[in-house]
């Protein structure tokens, strides 16, 4: 299949974005931008469409899509019931960054849902995705738009480097401005549970709507959980060499991380070192990028996938990265790098001064 990149130029978008909402009614796939990253989108209340995003991707298919929609009135067609919480936080982060999981109507095909009675709706707030959906007959679902397994696309040439031949459209808008996944809330039970962490953090959406909970499949201490989140459950996010996770105190993760990079490089391997903007100068051996800066945790959020790709570029084998604090976007930040890691961690020991 050949596959046609268009760039989303001002005059051209709405004839554009018309033509990928064509082929969208008609069961195809368009690969478009959103907030979060870029998604792989179909015509969710087609079966065969659905379909055909676990088969471009290789997802397994017990892992639901994620339905996304343009406006409230639809949001009653695709659920059973909008608990009260749920509308509040629609008031408040929709569109937006937020997914949340919904007992579904019969309207929406199991294939669609991964075979559950729930679907996961979002309102993203990028222009180009809110006007795709319009174009596209309403409901689209729509992953992230790699390869199963391999890290989010958050540029249009990453979505090309997976997608190639696979798909007949990606609309490329540019970079994405926020770079990891929704964060998903289930509000299908008593108390809203996080699913997922993402750039709304678990503070904002206790501010919304009081207490919450965070799934215990979540933790990395509960790994014999399996998490709520069929997704969540695959080693995901992963670059394609070994990465391993630093931890520590500030001085002792750099010194560790000098150590294992020289040894691993002087072993012959091809080493890669995940630092700061505040740390990368330090690191003397093996490719050495810079994640974003510790001064504003959303550009570490914004170049996580992006760097774990420029590794799987360069052919790089083994990958050191420092950790970060689970606090506020921090959490989905460690999140994510832990599963890419397969949950590999060291702690550095803290050195005498
Ligand atoms: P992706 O869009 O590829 O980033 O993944 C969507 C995420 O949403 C996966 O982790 C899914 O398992 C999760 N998800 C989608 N639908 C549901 C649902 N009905 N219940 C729980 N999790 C869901
Ligand atoms: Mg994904």
């Amino acid at each position: 299949m050949e596959t046609v990149v268009v760039t989303l130029t001002g005059n051209d978008t709405a004839c554009q974005i018309a033509a990928a909402g064509q082929i969208l009614k008609q069961g195809g796939l368009v690969a478009f931008p959103t907030e979060t990253v870029y998604g792989l989108g179909a015509d969710a209340l087609n079966p065969q469409a659905s379909r055909r995003i676990y088969e471009a991707k290789g997802r397994p298919s017990d892992n639901p899509l994620i339905v996304h929609i343009s406006n409230m009135e639809d949001l009653g067609k695709i659920t059973a019931k909008v608990p009260a919480q749920a509308m509040e936080l629609a008031a408040k982060f929709w569109p937006g960054p937020l997914t949340m999981i919904f007992e579904k109507s019969p309207l929406v095909p199991f294939e669609t849902t991964g075979g559950l009675q729930t679907v996961a709706v979002r309102m993203p707030s990028h222009p180009v995705a809110l006007a795709l959906i319009q174009a596209g007959g309403g409901f689209v679902a729509a992953p992230s738009a790699n390869t199963s397994g391999r890290p989010s696309p958050t540029t249009a040439e990453h979505v090309a480097q997976d997608m190639m031949g696979r798909i007949p459209m990606i609309l490329d808008g540019g970079p994405v401005g926020i770079g990891i996944e929704s964060t998903i809330v289930d509000v299908s039970g008593d108390m809203p549970m996080i699913l997922r962490p993402g750039f709304i953090t678990k503070e904002m959406v206790q501010d919304a709507v009081g207490p919450v909970e965070l799934d215990p499949g979540l933790a990395a201490e509960g790994r014999n959980i399996c998490p709520k989140a069929p997704g969540m459950k695959y080693r995901h996010y992963a670059p394609k060499g070994e990465l391993i996770l630093v931890d520590g105190e500030r001085k002792a993760v750099q010194e560790e991380i000098i150590r294992l990079s020289k040894k691993a490089a002087s072993s012959g391997r091809k080493v890669g070192v995940i630092g700061t903007d505040e740390t990368c100068g330090a690191y003397p051996y093996g490719l050495v990028k810079s994640i974003g800066t510790r001064e504003d945790e959303e550009t570490i959020a914004r170049h996580l996938y992006g760097v774990l790709r420029e590794f799987d570029e360069q052919d790089v084998e083994i990958i050191y990265s420092e950790s970060f604090s689970a606090l506020g976007i921090g959490q989905a930040i460690m999140n994510r790098l832990l599963k890419a890691a397969g949950h590999r961690v060291l702690t550095a020991k803290k050195t005498e001064d």
